[in-house]
């Protein structure tokens, strides 16, 4: 590319300009601090072990026997109001709808010093295990209609508090930008036939040149039109529109594919911060033809501004291509 490019990515609809020669400007990219070394427990920190009397009512304890890994309970500073009943007014222009639903913590392991990146791959696994877990038992609440699951890795990725945890907020209502996706994928369905999902990925194992990771289950890739520099798509192979689908052997398969990226992210981009999100329908459309769940990483070496404010458009600096060739050269330093 010579002069900058402008791609729009299929399954978002988003615009990007992919302006490499504009290069990494110097703020963004300034390693992060190096993070002062973390104690392995806190007192201070109610995620950590021993404060469990300080969240309130736990949802969920891995493994079930022994020493807790993996813990889930309500969000203290909920977006939501957790109680409430479910209404919505539509008065002319102004509509309006009750926030209600439930949020969660996850607190990703028992000690303060661990990350998803640092910890043993079972660890990995039982976090896995407890997204599945509580994404699927969200969407048992009537009042909920869609589930954002998300976690907010470091400071300049959102994150309040240091210790390794995710997040779970039931919606009552369906969010524009999920609505938009699922109109091009059904779009796509209906004048083309067959997934939108299935078809990108097909593609991109043929391009091969912005893949980062294969697993039996999962590909790892740079999006043709990544938003970001080294922004990342996690897909299962096998078509499923809901997560709550996946079966105990392909969480397995994610956790150690998730694993080996994110060490590859550490070891690329000098212990990035990043947001990591799993995009799921809910388990009803686990069979629909046009919903494909899927996980995005997105580093965050770049920090979006007024003209993506504006525009709605974003501003990548690097090209996807080269930014899946650094991840999988950094593969060279990171042990299998
Ligand atoms: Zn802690
Ligand atoms: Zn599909």
């Amino acid at each position: 590319v010579t002069v900058p490019e402008i791609r729009r990515n299929p399954i978002t609809g988003e615009l990007v300009i992919l302006a490499p020669e504009r290069g990494l400007r110097p703020q963004a990219s300034a390693p992060a601090q190096p993070a002062a070394p973390r104690p392995a427990h806190r007192p201070d920190c109610p995620f950590c072990v021993g404060s469990e009397e300080r969240t309130p009512g736990e949802t969920l304890r891995l493994p079930a026997e022994g020493p807790w890994q993996v813990r889930a309970f309500p969000n203290r500073f909920s977006t939501l109001s957790a109680a409430g009943e479910n209404w919505r007014r539509d008065d002319d222009l102004y509509c309006a709808a009750a926030a209600v639903g439930p949020h969660e913590v996850i607190a990703e392991s028992a000690r303060h010093d661990l990350t998803l990146a640092a910890m043993e791959p079972s660890g990995v696994h039982e976090v896995v295990r407890a997204w599945h877990h509580r994404l699927t038992a969200f969407y048992a609440d009537p009042r909920v209609v869609h589930v954002s699951l998300f976690k907010n890795h470091g400071p300049r990725a959102g994150a309040s508090q240091e210790h390794a945890h995710s997040q779970v907020v039931g919606l009552p209502l369906v969010p524009e930008q999920q609505r938009r996706r699922t109109q091009l994928a059904f779009e796509y369905l209906e004048e083309r036939g067959g997934c939108l999902f299935c078809r990108v990925l097909r593609d991109e194992l043929v391009a091969e040149q912005r893949l980062v990771h294969q697993s039996a289950g999962f590909v790892s890739f740079i999006p043709w039109a990544a938003l970001s520099p080294f922004h990342l798509w996690i897909f299962p192979r096998r078509h499923a529109g809901a997560f709550s689908a996946a079966q105990p052997e392909e969480l397995a398969d994610l956790a150690a594919h998730l694993h080996r990226v994110l060490r590859l992210v550490d070891a690329a981009l000098d212990g990035a911060d990043y947001n990591l999100v799993v995009h799921s329908g809910p388990p009803a459309q686990a069979a629909a033809a046009h919903r494909h769940w899927y996980l995005s990483v997105v580093p965050r070496v770049t920090a979006s501004a007024g003209f993506e404010l504006g525009t709605a458009m974003f501003v990548n600096p690097s090209l996807p291509e080269n930014s899946a060739v650094r991840l999988r050269e950094a593969g060279r330093t990171v042990a299998p």
